[in-house]
């Protein structure tokens, strides 16, 4: 990308740089093979070694993942784009803004550590990620797993001071870090029009157009709390029909313990019809003149299924896409239909060229990605065919820490 490749070569220019000698791998590869290893033990590509004396020469980017029950860090050397070393943090979340400055720090340090010959003044830029508003690049605001963070916390500034100035530092928010990691090296490599679902507790939303973040007035663009459903389910936002509470794991599993729930109870399966219409073929729109009763007539069979369903109460959205229950292959097929037509919006609106969904819902695989591309198929317009491509995120657990570094060196800017 034209714009990123400009803006890092500013940020680098005072610095020497030299090409770099090491094997290309595979994020795919570095992916797997990070599961095997332990938290804070560096990580390096198969056969190349973090005691390298020649990466103290090279252009270092720090990526800093800041989660409620984790602060996830990785180091990364640019031109290669490889990561170099890796470290987490495990804490108890909400603490107050200074300790939580101290605990990067020293996850910085530790990777720094682990690389022969490197010191805090070979960083480039470090680059956080935080989820919440993070508008200007040094405050962050409203931090969902922070509440005690009160107001604008300059938390760029801070971090900056503790590392001793050494290099930039930006914060963003972790929705745009998840992008623009998967723009730079993963799976929207060499697009410049991308979009990104990311679908865990909640729904996370970026967008790219022409190489830039879509930022919005006050740096607040939410496309997991646009209202899918008019007068839909209620959002813990305050809104109502969020795509969020139809699409995120959290709802997905809350979807299903209403079933087993209202059934145990002889209750009436649906609270809302949209849940029916989706089941089934029909059209929503069609749906909306029906009454539930007439509803739950339709598909009769599905009564003996959520009776006779393995899972539980306390069963995941994991155990939802593994069960080969025909019960559990429904409610996939609903979720389908909800995140498809909340992808076609997207589609509509922003015209990407690739459209990425991320977060840990797509831990299913292609149980979940064949029949929502199918879905987009089916239901997408026959208007104007553009070419579009749905696809999963491929940094992984990397995502955070890698995207936050990315955003650092200027990727969507
Ligand atoms: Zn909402």
């Amino acid at each position: 990308m034209k714009v990123f490749g400009q803006i890092a070569a500013a940020l680098l220019a005072p610095q020497a740089t030299e090409s770099v000698n090491v094997a290309s791998t595979r994020w795919g590869d570095l992916n797997a093979s990070a599961s095997i290893f332990n938290d804070n033990q560096a990580m390096t590509s198969s056969g190349d070694s973090p005691r390298d004396n020649n990466v103290a020469n090279k252009n270092i980017v720090a990526g800093v993942d800041l989660g409620g029950g984790s602060i996830k860090f990785a180091l990364i050397e640019e031109n290669s784009e490889k990561i170099i070393a890796r470290h987490t943090i495990h804490h108890e979340g909400d603490v107050e803004p200074a300790a939580i400055v101290e605990r990067i720090k020293n996850g910085i340090d530790v990777m720094i550590s682990q690389v022969d010959g490197l010191s805090t003044h070979n960083l480039k830029a470090v680059g956080i990620g935080a989820p919440g508003k993070a508008a200007d690049g040094i405050h962050v605001e409203g931090l969902a797993n922070f509440p005690s963070w009160k107001g604008k916390i300059p938390i760029s500034n801070m971090v900056s001071d503790k590392l001793g100035n050494v290099c930039p530092v930006n914060v963003c928010n972790d929705a745009d870090a998840a992008l623009a990691g998967e723009s730079w090296i993963g799976a929207a490599k060499g697009s410049e029009d991308t979009v990104m679902f990311t679908l865990g507790t909640g729904v996370g939303f970026a967008a790219i157009s022409g190489g830039h973040f879509i930022k919005g007035a006050a740096g607040t663009i939410e496309g997991g709390h646009y209202p899918l459903i008019p007068y839909g389910r209620q959002c813990a936002c305050g809104q109502r029909g969020c795509m969020e509470v139809y699409c995120s794991g959290t709802a997905i599993v809350n979807r299903m313990k209403e079933d087993i729930n209202n059934r145990k109870n002889k209750l009436p399966l649906y609270d809302d019809h949209v849940r029916k219409a989706a089941r089934t073929e029909l059209d929503i729109r069609d749906a909306e003149f029906l009454a539930r009763e007439e509803l739950e007539n339709l598909d009769p069979e599905y009564l003996p299924l959520v009776d006779a369903t393995t899972l539980t109460e306390d069963s995941t959205v994991a155990d939802i896409f593994a069960s080969e229950d025909r019960y559990a292959e429904l409610l996939v097929v609903e979720t389908v239909k909800y995140l498809a037509a909340g992808i076609l919006t997207s589609m509509r609106m922003f015209d990407p060229k690739v459209v990425i969904v991320g977060g840990g819902v797509t831990k299913a695989g292609d149980k979940l990605l064949l029949p929502l591309r199918e879905e987009i198929e089916f239901i997408t317009w026959k208007h104007l065919p553009t070419e579009q491509e749905i696809k999963f995120a491929e940094l992984g657990d990397d995502a955070g820490s890698v995207g936050a570094a990315a955003v650092a060196i200027g990727i969507g800017k």
